[in-house]
């Protein structure tokens, strides 16, 4: 059955209500626009009962649109005033609801009141990467998702190596599972009205492909590869493998990766392997 959800008087008399003029630094970019939500709650394939995860619930436009489905809402917010507004805005629209909010900064939770199995959010854009690498390394329960984000991050995210905006959010994202583009997002759903495009990523999450300490070092190598993304692997590695030229290359050698190439030309795996082989060399 369709439920309230948000339109455009309703978020202007709640933001008044609230006193909430939107921040840039929070990224509060607010949507008013319930065809635009029903559609992001499609597309995650959300299940009736199921444990969503929502970062950054805003004054409530998509958590309503995820409760309005039969999911079991977990929100995060940041800001105190959305936060304790939220439950009081659900049970007016949506009596009954199942929703809990936890008011904290979604880059240092690590305890949620349950284990979510899908992350459904419209993201403060300033952190959309740290903020999805930080919950997928924290629950393993997040088995897929739909994250709305800034144009330019969800094609990095995407993007596999070869392509222009190829780069280490991109591999690391890839630790964690498959990416993909799975829609534009008008700048008009907004209030207020961006200035960059959106669009919406989806992610299935696989088996990791190492251990812990394996991702650690893999990590670190992507983050020294990218750097320098103009360089030679055995120059832009030498620091983190050993020290010298020689001794990166010979470590790339042992990986099977050619100490000529440069960073934006390898995959996820190949980061790994030259991982596993400095381990192997015992440093
Ligand atoms: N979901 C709402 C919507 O679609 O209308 C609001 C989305 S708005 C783009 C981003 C939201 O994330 C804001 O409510 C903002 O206060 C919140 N936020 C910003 N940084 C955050 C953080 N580090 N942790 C949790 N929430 C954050």
């Amino acid at each position: 059955p369709r439920q309230a959800l948000l339109g455009p008087a309703e978020i202007r008399d709640l933001a008044e209500l609230l006193g909430v003029t939107p921040t840039k630094k929070l990224g509060q970019n607010f949507v008013h626009d319930g065809n635009t939500v029903r559609r992001i709650v499609q597309l995650a394939g959300v299940q009736p009962g199921e444990t969503v995860l929502e970062i950054g619930p805003g004054l409530g436009s998509l958590t309503l649109g995820l409760t309005e489905a039969g999911a079991d809402v977990i929100a995060v917010e940041i800001d105190g005033r959305l936060a304790e507004q939220l439950p009081k805005t659900a049970e007016l629209l949506q009596p009954g609801a199942a929703l809990r909010v936890v008011h904290q900064d979604a880059l240092r939770v690590t305890e949620l009141p349950g284990d979510p199995v899908r992350l459904v959010a419209n993201l403060p854009y300033n952190v959309s990467v740290p903020v999805l690498l930080h919950l997928l390394e924290h629950f393993p329960s997040l088995r897929a998702g739909i994250v709305m984000v800034q144009a330019e991050v969800g094609h990095r995210l995407a993007a596999g190596p070869g392509s222009k905006v190829y780069g280490a959010p991109s591999v690391k994202a890839a630790w964690y599972g498959d990416w993909r583009i799975a829609g534009q997002v008008s700048r008009q759903v907004f209030w207020p009205v961006p200035n960059v495009d959106s669009v919406l990523v989806g992610f299935e999450r696989d088996a990791e492909p190492g251990t812990e300490a394996e991702r650690r070092a893999t990590f670190e190598l992507v983050d020294a590869g990218f750097q320098q993304r103009r360089k030679m692997l055995r120059q832009a590695l030498s620091g983190v493998l050993g020290g010298s030229a020689a001794e990166a290359s010979a470590v790339l050698e042992r990986a099977g990766v050619d100490p000529q190439a440069r960073g934006e030309q390898l995959g996820m795996p190949d980061f790994l392997a030259i991982a596993r082989a400095r381990g192997a060399a015992g440093d």
